[in-house]
């Protein structure tokens, strides 16, 4: 399987619950490597800018406000399959929908409030990490 990159945001509801370390977990043992990580507070700008494919969708202004309503924790993983493999993790969309043992079944509570995003494809996947990281900010190692 080839090694891949993906980018990975714990959203505010997840951020307040006090989980960003079981989540973590998750990643870790399912065999994807943090290789960049920062904490934030995204402006409504930053927030619009990254989810610019959702501007005409009617959830787009609830989506930006809730992303800006608390510090996000943004993180680049790497491993086998890293696209896939997180979003396997994360589970469907709607949380009430999400597998059971996946992130969204376990810490989010809406559609909303998801706990998690992760990138859906190669390309965007590279697309948002450079939105938010330089390539100085990758730390890949064996
Ligand atoms: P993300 O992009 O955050 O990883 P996703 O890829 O599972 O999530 P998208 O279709 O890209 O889902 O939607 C982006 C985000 O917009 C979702 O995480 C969710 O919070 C919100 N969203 C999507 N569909 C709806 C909807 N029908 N009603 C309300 N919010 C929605
Ligand atoms: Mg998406």
């Amino acid at each position: 399987m080839p090694v891949e990159r993906t980018l990975s945001i714990i959203k505010p509801d997840a951020v307040a619950k006090n989980v960003v370390g079981q989540i973590y977990t998750r990643f870790e043992q399912a065999g994807l490597k943090v290789i960049a990580a920062r904490m934030m507070q995204l402006s409504a700008a930053q927030a619009e800018g990254f989810y610019a494919v959702h501007r005409e969708r009617p959830f787009f202004r609830d989506l930006v406000n809730f992303m800006i309503s608390g510090p996000v924790m943004i993180q680049v993983l790497e491993g086998p399959d890293a696209v896939a493999k997180n979003r396997a993790l994360m589970g469907s969309t709607d949380p009430k929908k999400a597998e059971p043992g996946t992130i969204r079944a376990d810490f989010a509570d809406s559609i909303d409030a998801n706990a998690v995003h992760g990138s859906d494809g190669a390309d965007t996947a590279a697309e948002e990490i450079r939105f938010f990281f330089s390539g100085l900010d990758l730390c890949p190692r064996a």
